[in-house]
């Protein structure tokens, strides 16, 4: 199964979120994806260690969904087992005061991951196309016009080095609503509840319409969207493993040569100086 082929949005084209597509496993039961999760997670690790020693590129991995679409079980689950001190991962809420001071980019570009990082963010500066839009918090020319930035930007990362995965995580309205009630239920969970998320759930038409347009005008060749049905979370995991290790392994980060004065500090020390 070519989750890279079946997931991508193809520049240009015009892409339909169907809360029926959102269950959907096609290529694997659950048994496999656990299985090759495993083993996408250790490929992951394997391909981010290398990624550090070169020390010349980094991998941007970016996750937006609606709420309780599972952006940090992913995180916990896809980089988890990966070293710490090659991950850094952002979270990006309600802007501050400072933040607001500033273009809605200025926050987003500092914490971009540095040469030999992966960096996750956990929602981004897709926001600002999308609550910042049903939310009317701009007029609509504002935000109109930041499609054509953030394609900027994102190409100005790939050409320096960065590459830039974007994965939106499709989760149904009844999946969404499920998960939104545990958190008012399980005490495990309560603490991610906001009664916000209700009321933004009643305006998902057009939180939908919002993310079917911002994933459309997008997805580029240097910085493609992923739309991941993540109703099943074993599946999202799996999908997302996978196109992330595939990456990281078509990058092909090498670890750096043997050092050359090597062999005379060996020659030293084997005469018996210390
Ligand atoms: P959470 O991801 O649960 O921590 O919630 C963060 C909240 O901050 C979400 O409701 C986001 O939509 C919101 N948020 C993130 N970025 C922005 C932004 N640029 N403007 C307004 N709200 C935002
Ligand atoms: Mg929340």
């Amino acid at each position: 199964m070519d989750f890279d082929n079946a997931f991508r949005i193809d520049p240009g084209s015009r892409v339909r979120l169907k809360d029926g597509d959102a269950d959907r496993s096609p290529g694997a039961d659950r048994a496999e994806g656990e299985r090759r999760l495993a083993e996408d997670v250790e490929r992951i690790r394997d391909a981010q260690h290398r990624l550090f020693a070169e020390g010349t590129r980094s991998l941007l991995v970016v996750l937006q969904g609606m709420d309780a679409a599972g952006k940090d079980g992913t995180i916990r689950h896809v980089f988890g087992p990966t070293n710490p001190q090659g991950v850094r991962v952002a979270a990006f809420g309600k802007p501050t005061s400072n933040e607001l001071a500033h273009d809605y980019l200025w926050r987003v570009h500092q914490r971009v991951p540095d040469r030999g990082h992966i960096g996750v963010f956990n929602r981004s500066h897709y926001e600002d196309v999308l609550i910042v839009r049903v939310l009317g918090l701009v007029p609509d020319e504002v935000w109109k016009r930041r499609y054509e930035h953030i394609n900027a930007f994102e190409r100005m990362l790939h050409d320096e080095g960065t590459a830039v995965l974007k994965f939106f995580l499709h989760v149904s309205a009844e999946e969404q609503l499920r998960r939104l009630l545990k958190r008012v239920t399980n005490p495990a969970k309560a603490w991610k509840y906001n009664a916000e998320d209700f009321t933004k759930r009643s305006r998902r038409p057009d939180y939908i319409e919002a993310y079917e347009d911002a994933l459309s005008r997008c997805s580029t060749e240097h910085a493609p969207w992923y739309v991941i049905p993540a109703d099943k979370k074993w599946y999202r995991n799996h999908a997302i493993a996978r196109i992330v290790a595939d990456r990281l392994e078509h990058m092909d980060p090498e670890l750096p040569p043997l050092p050359e004065d090597g062999h005379a500090w060996r020659e030293k020390f084997a005469n018996g100086d210390d």
